[in-house]
């Protein structure tokens, strides 16, 4: 919206967007008194765990995940943004027990080697690139190959606009253009903050020249698109309806991403009851999302996926062969670390070595 204001109205509108992107810059202390406020009304979904197993209870959850500045760092060095080891073996435990998908900006190649997991669904440029996986896993038989992609047609445009980005940012030190196949990522992360204006000015200066071409504008970075109806939003739906859970009830999607193109997901959940969004950010901001985790990057996203994954082997391992001394099952998050209550109202601290010995 801002960026389509700023197309039309040139230059003065130049500042708007500046504003708004140091505003959505994650390093800035500003807003800290809006804090209580907002952690109220979008509490931490690690606090908030038994709330959501709960109404997750007797559906199929489907794990939706941003990459960059979710599951890796915000680097200075967009080819460098690896995940941990520990992360890639959280994330092949999920996709056992959950369909998973990784829904990033980057091109479904370049994420798919930063992931190299064959278990997940891969959906780049925004949604508008979706894979299957490639390796089958135990819940589901899956689709296998490219399923969907919204933008071919525009893919000679995308490759003639990325050519003349490159050459005409060139002057501006630290600016980096790079492609994603059906959308252009300029970034501003190494660009000093007071050349951003006229980078954003270049930018604008060729895009104007492309009229089916629109520009977002994301975590110091302007992202170049097809202007068709097609986002993160879309391409969830996209993955649940290839998943077979069309209008259906009986699906739980839990989408954790960091960013503004994260919103139209986080909105498409919220405006039809399903599921939750959680937003990653350590700042408040304007949100669809329901919940937060405000850990560093890395770090909040693992401990709730590693919960829910426990959690869910738990149920199953109780179904499949109930376990009688622990009698109806209640579990506790305290102080990062969840205890189960037994019938006789003994608390068992699930420590790694406590969980192998009770279910594996
Ligand atoms: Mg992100």
């Amino acid at each position: 919206m801002i960026m389509k204001t700023l197309l039309s109205k040139g230059d003065a509108k130049v500042n708007t967007f500046i504003d708004s992107m140091r505003a959505s810059s994650p390093t800035r202390p500003e807003n800290q008194d809006q804090t209580p406020t907002w952690i109220f009304y979008h509490p931490s979904a690690l606090k908030m765990f038994d709330e959501i197993v709960y109404n997750s209870r007797g559906k199929q959850i489907v794990t939706f995940l941003d990459y960059d500045g979710t599951l890796s760092p915000i680097v200075s060095d967009p080819d460098k943004a690896f995940m941990t080891e520990k992360m890639r073996a959280t994330l092949k435990d999920i996709a056992m027990h959950f369909p998973t998908a990784i829904v990033s900006g980057r091109s479904v190649d370049k994420v798919y080697n930063f992931v190299q997991l064959k278990e997940l669904y891969y959906a780049g440029s925004h949604g508008m690139d979706i894979r299957g996986p490639t390796k089958s896993r135990s819940h589901k038989k899956m689709n296998e190959g490219v399923l969907f992609q919204a933008a071919s047609q525009f893919l000679p445009m995308m490759n003639e606009v990325y050519k003349i980005l490159v050459e005409k940012t060139k002057s501006v030190k630290g600016a980096m253009v790079e492609t994603n196949k059906f959308c252009l990522s300029v970034h501003f992360r190494c660009v000093d903050e007071k050349n951003w204006a006229a980078l954003a000015e270049k930018v604008r200066l060729v895009l104007n020249e492309y009229p089916k071409l629109r520009i977002t504008q994301g975590r110091k970075v302007l992202e170049i698109k097809p202007s068709i109806k097609w986002d993160k939003g879309k391409a969830l739906e996209f993955v649940l309806e290839s998943l077979g859970y069309n209008n259906s009830n009986n699906v739980f999607p839990i989408y954790i991403g960091d960013d503004r193109t994260d919103e139209d997901a986080f909105k498409v959940l919220s405006s039809r009851s399903l599921g939750i969004g959680i937003l990653v950010s350590q700042i408040p901001k304007e949100t669809n999302a329901s919940y937060t985790l405000q850990d560093p990057s890395e770090v909040g996203p693992i401990i709730f996926l590693n919960q829910a994954r426990l959690v869910r082997m738990m149920i199953t391992r109780s179904e499949r062969c109930p376990i009688p001394y622990l009698g109806p099952m209640t579990y506790y998050y305290i102080n990062k670390r969840i205890f189960l209550k037994t019938k006789c109202n003994i608390f068992i601290g699930l420590r790694q070595r406590t969980r192998q010995r009770l279910f594996i």
